[in-house]
């Protein structure tokens, strides 16, 4: 049977992160109990140098998983910290921003969800990786203009709007998140998904698959699975072949276990409409800290 990796997404809310003990750990190991240095060339590690900067990396990694940003204030929810919503899946505005200054002063640097899941952690010595996901694409695009040159300018308050301008405000925070769609994409307003997504892919972020219609996999046969799965694979196929990440952020998070039945199998491999995909990772969501795919191989 193929060897089925799964991945744990921590989905941390800035309450957890900054006053939760169950994330306490990861807090732990923010750099601000040591020196970052600036290094221009690489000399290669020494056994010491890993012991002084706590290099760990095959520990965990915050995997933070937004949903909505809504532009709005804080005080304009009735929620704490700039929730929109009683679980804090969805953000203000002016909250998504304070996380990203949060992480930025914290030492942390953005590195490539996929690249995580290669094994692949560029971040300057002293400073720990984090990686930023949306699900649904729920209005991230909103406001968004495609020009004529195919750039496109965002909303300031969108997602991607806050994200630019972080980018543009820190360079070496090397901003980068992947959105993982559903079969409407972004659902844009002014029908504009195609080139924003080709936008993306050439600006930095990924583009995932969160499944076509977002239903409860464990529901599903392994047909549906396999539909579920390979409509949004072909769709972006069309749009950005080779260019999308064949990560599965799973819907509400279910299932838990992809061994636990053979229909799973279909989030992994398949074929829809003749077009063949594979997927190297699935997320599940989790408030608790959980070891790298790295550390459970
Ligand atoms: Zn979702």
């Amino acid at each position: 049977m193929k060897k089925i990796i799964y991945f744990i997404l921590i989905i941390c809310m800035m309450l957890a992160l900054v006053a939760c003990g169950k994330d306490k750990e990861e807090e732990e190991t923010t750099p601000e109990e040591t020196t970052p240095e600036e290094t221009t060339t690489r000399e290669p590690l020494t056994e010491e140098d890993y012991r002084r900067y706590g290099v760990d990396e095959l520990n965990s990694a915050p995997i933070l998983m937004y949903h909505r940003i809504y532009d709005m204030k804080n005080s304009e929810t009735e929620y704490t910290g700039g929730n929109v919503d009683v679980d804090g899946y969805n953000r203000t505005a002016e909250a998504f921003e304070a996380d990203l200054e949060y992480y930025y002063a914290h030492g942390y640097r953005m590195v490539r969800l996929t690249d995580y899941l290669d094994g692949y952690v560029d971040v300057p010595l002293g400073y720990s990786p984090i990686m930023i996901t949306f699900d649904d694409g729920l209005q991230d695009t909103e406001g968004a203009e495609v020009h004529e040159d195919g750039s496109v300018t965002f909303s300031p308050n969108s997602a991607i709007g806050i994200l630019e301008r972080m980018k543009a405000k820190y360079p070496d925070f090397n901003v980068t998140a992947t959105f993982f769609l559903n079969i409407e994409l972004f659902n844009d307003e002014k029908g504009q998904d195609e080139a924003i997504i080709k936008w993306m892919v050439e600006n930095g972020y990924d583009i995932g698959n969160h499944t076509a219609n977002h239903y409860m996999i464990p529901d599903l046969t392994a047909d549906e699975i396999e539909e579920e799965v390979g409509r949004v694979y072909k769709r972006l196929d069309e749009i950005i072949p080779g260019q999308y990440v064949n990560i599965i952020a799973l819907p509400f998070g279910y299932p838990t276990d992809t061994s636990s039945d053979e229909k799973y199998q279909k989030l992994f491999e398949g074929t829809y409409e003749g077009f063949h995909y594979t997927t190297k990772a699935t997320l599940l969501c989790s408030w608790m800290r959980e070891f790298t795919i790295q550390h459970r191989l």
